[in-house]
């Protein structure tokens, strides 16, 4: 025991490798002392050669400061919850890196002067939706009808239909949110029927606005019906749509999907919706419509609490108005192309031994929206056991395992990393 600890090489002299010197520059000193007292204990515990710990550290090394790692989305899915929801733009990418750093985020450079936070995303947003007087930008969509319920309506009444009363993913329930405001809920209609009269009945006094939400990830069939967007907005109190997806205008792929332009064309006062589903942009909540209702929410103290910040500012601005997003070339991805990619990806990693084949694959929107919607694509089929090793790898690649067969939809992946997934499965051992 003695022996071994007197063995066990100081920390100093381990750090004062050149490669861990090098290492705490990039990822800081804490981090890499952590890996080093780790190696410290393995030879005290007899499973590490007191020689080898500076080696052993230099591998056990974090690969960046982050402990989030990339991944390659070959499930297919489109908008998937647990890989992020939407990827950036490369144009968006850059704009994080841009205003990384001091930004003149409510600064004029002109004058010198304190100017509007956000200004230019905001200026992007009102020119993709004319429609809308106004635009806030908060969190994420819950934050949207967070600021809506407790400006409009707490200590009133929302009205809203049995049928929209959504969980929404992990236990989090909209009515909940609703609530938590101190507005209450005056439910109208039934699970799958609610007519426009159902609400005229239940506007008075009390109302502080009708909720319609788009009940986005689920199906309701059979017999239905729902009142409209043009059959509400005259009811005498504000009509504020949750539209979920944060489509500006309609998508073609996407008929049955809500969009800002749309809603509020047919007569919404407010809009709300996320930022990071079928808008391909950042972590965020939109809320567009009525000059007057947007900046009675923007002065209310709950907005500086759910204001977002110069990174999401800067990725939503250059979302709305650059290039086309990961998102939409996803969506829009041409199943010949597909395919072609996947047999092409297939041949080569035949030809490197491996149990690969073309097959057709059916993808999904995700991210809670367009229920029921297949969107028919290729993958390549390799054997199940591929799937654990290839989520492990750098990057981590997920795929979707179906009767027996790991399969990597090329949807979501980017023609250009192909090379890149066909050097991970080659690299996988099974
Ligand atoms: C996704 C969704 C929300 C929640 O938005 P987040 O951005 O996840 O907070 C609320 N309402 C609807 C209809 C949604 O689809």
């Amino acid at each position: 025991m003695t022996d071994v600890r007197r063995s066990v090489p100081r920390t100093d002299s381990v750090l004062a490798d050149p490669r861990l010197a090098a290492a705490a520059e990039s990822l800081g000193a804490p981090a890499v002392k952590d890996v080093v007292q780790r190696m410290q204990e393995l030879v005290r515990s007899g499973d590490l050669d007191a020689a080898g710990v500076a080696d052993a550290a230099v591998a056990a090394l974090p690969r960046a400061a982050t402990s989030l790692r990339r991944v390659i989305n070959a499930t297919g899915v489109v908008l998937h919850t647990n890989l992020g929801r939407a990827a950036l733009s490369e144009a968006a990418a850059a704009a994080v890196h841009e205003a990384a750093g001091y930004v003149d985020v409510e600064f004029d450079l002109e004058s010198g002067q304190r100017a509007p936070r956000g200004r230019g995303t905001l200026d992007a947003l009102r020119r993709a939706v004319p429609d809308a007087g106004d635009v806030h930008v908060v969190n994420n969509g819950a934050a949207a009808l967070l600021l809506a319920a407790t400006v409009l309506a707490q200590g009133r009444e929302i009205v809203v239909s049995r049928g929209e009363l959504v969980e929404i993913g992990d236990g989090f329930r909209l009515p909940d949110l609703l609530v938590s405001t101190g507005a209450r809920l005056r439910e109208v209609g039934t699970t799958n029927r609610t007519t426009a009269a159902d609400y005229a009945a239940a506007v008075g006094p009390d109302t502080g606005f009708v909720l319609k939400v788009h009940p986005s990830n689920f199906r309701l069939e059979g017999f239905t019906s729902a009142a409209s967007v043009a059959d509400l907005a005259g009811l005498g109190v504000p009509l504020v749509v949750d539209i979920g997806s944060g489509l500006l205008a309609p998508h073609p792929a996407l008929p049955a999907e809500p969009d800002a332009r749309t809603t509020l064309r047919a007569g919404a006062h407010l809009v709300t919706a996320s930022g990071d589903k079928l808008l391909g942009g950042p972590q965020s909540g939109l809320l567009l419509g009525d000059a007057e209702l947007i900046n009675r929410l923007r002065r209310h103290p709950l907005a500086r609490a759910l204001r977002v910040d110069k990174l999401t500012l800067a990725a939503l601005e250059a979302t709305v108005r650059g290039p086309a997003t990961p998102t939409a070339d996803a969506l829009g991805a041409d199943p010949a192309r597909l395919r072609a990619r996947a047999v092409a990806m297939a041949k080569t990693l035949c030809g490197n031994g491996i149990d690969a084949a073309a097959v057709p694959s059916g993808g999904a929107v995700g991210g809670g929206g367009a229920p029921g919607v297949v969107l028919a694509g290729w993958a390549v089929s390799l054997p199940e056991s591929y799937a654990g090793t290839l989520r492990v790898g750098h990057p981590a690649i997920v795929g979707r395992v179906e009767r027996g067969r790991c399969l990597l939809d090329l949807r979501c992946v980017p023609p250009d990393l192909d090379a890149e997934l066909i050097a991970g499965v080659t690299a996988a051992e099974r």
